[in-house]
């Protein structure tokens, strides 16, 4: 296994939501990244979205100054050219959330990089010995579930495969230290701790709304008020994205059974394209 010590360069998969968070995060740390999505106005997407997040870290302090930004970005290679993550000492895949996908991605990875080299996943739920069994290595397979937006979010959550390997897993927990992270470890269980129990929290929290147990401001305020949690579970969804809610739901119940049915109303929103922020309505309204 390549050493967390000899990791200089770190391939990112992926250049959405997560995969442009988690290279910004990389290259502040100082790490160099290779930032590869399958088009270059996704790639462009990514260096906007980096952009805009390192702007605001430096007005409210958080980086000392442009230059820090600016050199940041310049320790980001964008690409859409799958070789050029053979590159990487350690890659972070954050690629669409399917099955299919992922294992081809994995497949791809292994061709690719050097054959000591780790390959995680920022899998939300999908099953990292599944992912792995596309490689020839598994046991240099790992879960790294960093959580949305990854510049801000303090938590990462380390997965263990089937076959993961005792190195590998500390490698994980290492490396998300070295970008300033606070971890903790799931087995490779379908949803993790995380989702497990936060996607039946935001579907119950669906459900009791469609069926009128309080207006959705309420519930979200009783959450907040009664928990001491920073958002209530409807805007905690839009927040997320209904649909991504909705998959991951979907994957739960097809693992655990009936008590992850997704709620009615959640299927009807995002049916109706309803997807929250990010298409400016979900259960409330945004500019
Ligand atoms: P996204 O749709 O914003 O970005 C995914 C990107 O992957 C897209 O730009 C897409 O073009 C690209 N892509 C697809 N196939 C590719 C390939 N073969 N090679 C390179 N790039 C490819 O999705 P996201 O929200 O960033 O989610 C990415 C992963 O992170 C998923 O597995 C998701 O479950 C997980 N995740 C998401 C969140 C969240 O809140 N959004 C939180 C934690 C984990």
């Amino acid at each position: 296994m390549r050493e967390l010590e000899a990791v200089e360069t770190v391939g990112v998969v992926g250049a959405g939501t997560m995969g442009s968070g988690i290279a910004q995060v990389a290259a502040v740390a100082g790490y160099d990244v290779v930032m590869r999505d399958v088009k270059s106005e996704f790639v462009d997407r990514g260096f906007d979205t980096i952009r805009s997040s390192l702007d605001r870290k430096v007005n409210s302090g958080d980086l000392s100054d442009d230059d820090d930004a600016d050199a940041a970005v310049e320790r980001i290679e964008g690409t859409t050219e799958l070789a050029e993550l053979g590159e990487a000492d350690l890659v972070v895949e954050a690629a669409v959330e399917e099955m299919e996908i992922k294992q081809d991605v994995f497949a791809d990875l292994d061709d690719v990089t050097d054959d000591d080299v780790v390959l995680a996943t920022n899998t939300s739920t999908l099953s990292i010995t599944t992912i792995a069994s596309a490689t020839e290595r598994p046991e240099l397979v790992v879960g790294v579930h960093f959580m949305n937006p990854v510049p801000v979010m303090k938590g990462v959550e380390v997965v263990v495969g089937e076959k993961t390997d005792s190195e590998v897993v500390e490698l994980a927990h290492g490396f998300s230290e070295a970008l300033g992270k606070e971890t903790w470890e799931s087995d490779d269980k379908p949803g993790f701790v995380s989702n497990r129990i936060l996607m039946p929290w935001i579907n119950e929290g669906v459900r009791a709304y469609d069926e009128g147990v309080a207006t959705k401001e309420d519930i979200d305020r009783g959450m907040k008020l009664g928990t001491n949690v920073p958002m209530g579970p409807l805007e905690l969804a839009d927040h997320i994205g209904l649909d991504v809610c909705l998959d991951a739901t979907e994957t739960l119940h097809e693992e655990l059974g009936d008590r992850y049915t997704p709620a009615y109303l959640l299927k009807r929103k995002v049916d109706a394209g309803d997807l929250g922020k990010k298409t400016g309505r979900g259960f409330y309204e945004y500019d």
